[in-house]
């Protein structure tokens, strides 16, 4: 049998890449990254420890991620990614949308988190020290806008 054949028969069935094992990716490469430079800045007991510390985190972190790429429980990696997304993704596009919003509108509006329910609440800028009644639970709190 030909290695491309043997290849393709032994992916077969396998997980393979997903989002998730890109965020892996990095995270290694990262972790590779600090821990070298650690290593070099500081050669002393506390430097080889960190140093090592990181270096652990990097492998296991690459060692997860190539198990997730050739598993064969494609549910369980899934439910892995499912997570990942609703847990992690998501909430970072959040942030990432409500922080280019922010920016946008820094001239006109001011942005506060409600004390109670922590809902952000849009207020228009320039109304000197005014009540806001977050929309979402009613709760009332005074800003200076
Ligand atoms: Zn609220």
């Amino acid at each position: 049998m030909k290695f491309k054949e043997r290849m393709k028969r032994f992916l077969t069935g396998r997980y393979g890449g997903d989002g998730l094992t890109t965020v892996l990716s990095f995270v290694s490469l990262a972790s590779f990254i600090i821990s070298a430079v650690i290593r070099a800045a500081a050669p002393d007991t506390v430097g080889k420890v960190l140093g090592a510390v990181f270096w652990i985190i990097a492998l296991a972190v690459l060692g997860y991620s190539t198990f997730r790429i050739f598993s064969r429980d494609l549910t369980a990696r899934r439910a892995e990614y499912e997570w990942y997304r609703s847990h992690i993704a998501a909430p970072a596009a959040r942030l990432r949308n409500e922080t280019k919003t922010r920016f946008r509108q820094r001239r006109t509006h001011r942005f506060f988190k409600c004390p109670k329910c922590g809902q952000t609440v849009r207020v228009p800028k320039g109304k000197g020290r005014i009540r806001i009644t977050c929309p979402k639970c009613g709760e009332s709190f005074t800003k200076n806008t």
